[in-house]
């Protein structure tokens, strides 16, 4: 029967491929990140930090749990600095969710020292970064528990999807029941784990399971071909003289980035070269997120920022840093599926 069950066949491979003790298939990253805080106990009251470079869906899943984001600035790699996040603490911190952008491992080993010497919980959003590495473990298994999403625009996909990875057997657990009802509609859930509290329902189809299971499949051909691509073009930006971003694991790394001393220098490179400039990536920057900003839920009683007992603070959550950074940035898009000949002339082009 289990053969039939391309759902648990690929949580089961992708549990061998990033060797993640638990792995839960879920309908969309976002949906990951709201089974992940709530397999986390996080909700009323509790505030989590997270990047204020990221996609709109780590804070909002906050949110929607009921707890409130602390915006977190950036440091030179692009990703969560570890110093603003030991600043943003308060005795409602429960947990960050350090998110490794654009294929760009975050400063793990400083977030974890400071999530176990504050009892923080580590939530890995690794959505654009599934299968690259930091120092060896694969993004999403290095925290408390870790999501990716499989949305198009993603190293691997199915339309829509994610997943939910965990070496923690209770969150594991907890994960199940937010994501199918706290019922365990799924028969793994069958013969033993009790429903332990009510969740929504992120299922995924056995469709797309199977179109997962030979995405998977094909991952790692394609990260060797982003890595190698991205080893390339940098080196050749290097010998030009291009300022790169600064990267917290160099081999491991798959986007180039460079960060240049002046928002026009990095006008003019985006303009000249046919890159982009991180800034100009609309709503992946905290001032994008407008219902956030304009703290609007669908009902005006559910208000997460009230039960949390601080008026929502423009000030506090201002991170100038950030915003000066990206507006220095261009990244090249690295697609997964750029032949090496292809990116060749890329990179002829990008210092010609
Ligand atoms: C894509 C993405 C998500 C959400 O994924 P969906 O599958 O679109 O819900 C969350 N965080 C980051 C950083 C993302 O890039």
């Amino acid at each position: 029967e289990d053969s039939l069950q391309m759902c648990s066949q690929f949580e089961a491979d992708l549990a061998r491929f990033t060797k993640a003790k638990h792995t839960i298939a879920v309908s969309s990253g976002t949906a990951g990140l709201i089974c992940a805080l709530q397999a986390c106990n996080i909700g009323p009251g509790d505030e989590v930090l997270v990047p204020a470079y990221t996609w709109v869906a780590t804070a909002g899943a906050v949110l929607l749990v009921g707890a409130v984001p602390v915006l977190v600035e950036i440091d030179e790699s692009l990703t969560i600095d570890p110093i603003d996040l030991e600043a943003k603490l308060t005795p409602r911190s429960r947990a960050v969710i350090p998110v490794h952008m654009i294929n760009r491992p975050c400063n793990m080993e400083a977030i974890l020292r400071i999530a176990h010497n504050n009892g923080l919980r580590v939530i890995e959003d690794a959505s654009q970064a599934i299968g690259v590495r930091y120092k060896n473990a694969f993004c999403g298994t290095i925290g408390d528990i870790g999501v990716f999403s499989f949305n198009q625009y993603k190293n691997m996909t199915c339309g829509e999807g994610g997943a939910i990875l965990t070496g923690d057997p209770e969150l594991h657990d907890r994960a199940l029941s937010a994501h199918d009802m706290g019922i365990g509609y799924r028969t793994h859930r069958e013969g033993g784990n009790l429903p332990l509290f009510l969740g929504n329902n992120y299922r995924i189809s056995e469709i797309q399971g199977a179109i997962l299971r030979v995405q998977l499949a094909k991952l790692d051909g394609r990260l060797n071909r982003m890595k190698r691509n991205s080893a390339m073009l940098e080196e050749v930006l290097k010998t030009a003289g291009v300022p790169l971003a600064r990267r917290n694991d160099p081999d491991e790394t798959l986007s180039v980035a460079c960060t240049f001393s002046t928002e026009d220098d990095a006008i003019d490179f985006a303009e000249k070269r046919g890159v982009r400039r991180l800034f100009d990536n609309s709503k992946h920057i905290y001032t994008r997120w407008s219902p956030i900003l304009a703290q609007r839920m669908h009902h005006v009683a559910f208000d997460p920022w009230s039960w949390a007992g601080i008026p929502f603070d423009q000030q506090r959550n201002d991170c100038p840093r950030t915003l000066d950074l990206l507006r220095r940035s261009c990244a090249v898009n690295l697609v997964a599926s750029l032949p090496y000949p292809a990116a060749k002339m890329l990179a002829r082009r990008l210092v010609a």
